[in-house]
């Protein structure tokens, strides 16, 4: 991965049909083609050109990403186009973040998380990261943790370490956007994580909606901290972190399309606050990169967009993965998912690498410290015994080490 400005890659992922909808006698409107073009057509004229053969199209709609994969694309293409030159990244101290977003139902989770059989991007990234680690383990030290947390209703709560505590945000000068008593999770295999991550995911805030009976209701964020030193460093070590981010959002359909009431109104409500947030910040920066404006981008209107910052407008090579259903009566989530993704295209993160420039070793320190003044007595003593060096050796005295910048 390369410092400077880097485009947000944008993919979209089409389902397959499922069977109930081949059922109900739904037929697809969407087409993929050359693995990049979506071409979504109108319900109504796809019905009406079954009747009138050789009928035009007029208001077929045509879109090009960086990638779009049809319906049977397996989960490890999907990784490897989307997410596995980002590894490598992230274990050289480089932040990076990939999200899921779509409608309930059009294959966020399993593009994510996956099942046992098919593992999605989360395990499929951790098992690269290992990889790559192994190899870098000859001369450096690393500490891998993982931390996964959901945002429902604009409380962040923590799915591994399981309490009634919401959890507060804070921006840290150095390390960036921070969730204040976030549990993370040291782990040494890849093989560990799968069980956490299905353990996280069950402790999500999941309600049956109108939309769709698992509808999941909140943002699940996993997050990948890989923090290492090379071994040969002496005395001052630079630490460098690398954070991955992978998200499965909620869904983007309207809270009036399911038919909520009540309780479930009222987090549709804050979903699109927290979606709307993300859909602002997404249209402020592409306004801005393509217009060269410079809009306020009003990262600090929700959870998710405030943990995002580092995402979408600074430090981050960043991944969106449009996630969209086949069938005609998705037509018009199916369009909003890719006018949004089509206005993602744009946006810029400009990519640097995390440093800290921290002392450590403190004992080795104090050894140096140590020989040092035994050698100035000696010195002393010498000078006791005729000859001027004490200017010269006072200049040369080590001063505590300053962090540098
Ligand atoms: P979301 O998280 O966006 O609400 P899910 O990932 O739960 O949607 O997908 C809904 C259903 O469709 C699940 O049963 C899932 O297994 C299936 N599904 C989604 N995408 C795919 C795919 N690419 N291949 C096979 N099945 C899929
Ligand atoms: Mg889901």
């Amino acid at each position: 991965m390369k410092q400077g400005l880097s485009k947000i890659m944008v993919a979209v992922r089409l389902r397959p049909m499922w069977k109930k909808e081949k059922e109900k006698g739904e037929i697809s409107i969407v087409k993929i083609l050359d693995r990049n073009v979506v071409i979504l057509m109108d319900p109504a004229d796809v019905m009406a050109e079954e009747k009138v053969l050789g009928k035009h199209r007029t208001k077929e709609k045509q879109y090009a990403f960086d990638f779009a994969f049809e319906e049977n694309a397996p989960q490890l293409e999907l990784f490897k186009h989307t997410t596995k030159f980002l590894c490598e990244g992230v274990l050289n101290g480089f932040n990076s973040t990939v999200f899921a977003y779509g409608q309930t139902g059009a294959g966020k989770t399993y593009t994510m998380l996956g099942d046992e059989q098919n593992p999605g991007i989360m395990f499929n990234t951790m098992k690269e990261v290992f990889k790559h680690m192994k190899r870098h383990q000859i001369d450096r030290e690393y500490t891998i943790r993982v931390s996964f947390l959901e945002i429902y209703n604009e409380n962040i709560k923590d799915l591994i370490m399981i309490s009634n505590d919401v959890l507060d945000l804070r921006e840290d000068p150095i390390k960036g956007v921070q969730v204040a008593g976030l549990s993370e999770i040291e782990v040494h295999t890849p093989d560990e994580i799968f069980e956490l991550l299905v353990y996280g995911n069950k402790n999500r805030t999941q309600e049956a909606t109108g939309a769709n009976e698992t509808s999941s209701r909140s943002h699940a964020v996993l997050q990948i901290i890989c923090e290492y030193k090379e071994k040969d460093a002496g005395v001052k070590a630079e630490i460098k972190v690398g954070k991955l981010s992978l998200i499965d959002l909620a869904g983007s359909e309207r809270a009036a399309k399911t038919g909520n009431r009540g309780l479930r109104m009222i987090e549709g409500a804050n979903i699109n606050k927290s979606l709307l947030a993300l859909g602002n910040c997404i249209n402020m920066l592409h306004e801005n990169n393509s217009k060269g404006q410079t809009n306020y981008i009003p990262f600090r209107d929700s959870k998710l967009t405030r943990l995002l910052k580092d995402s979408l407008g600074g430090n981050c090579r960043t991944v969106m993965i449009a996630n969209i259903a086949p069938s005609s009566s998705n037509y018009e989530d199916t369009h909003n998912t890719l006018k949004y993704a089509n206005r993602a295209k744009n946006i810029k993160t400009n990519v640097q690498r995390n440093v800290l420039n921290v002392e450590y070793h403190i004992s080795q320190y104090t050894d140096i410290i140590g020989q040092l003044k035994l050698e100035i007595q000696g010195l002393k003593l010498q000078l006791g015994q005729g000859g001027n060096a004490g200017a010269a050796l006072n200049h040369n005295m080590p001063s505590k080490d300053k962090r540098n910048d």
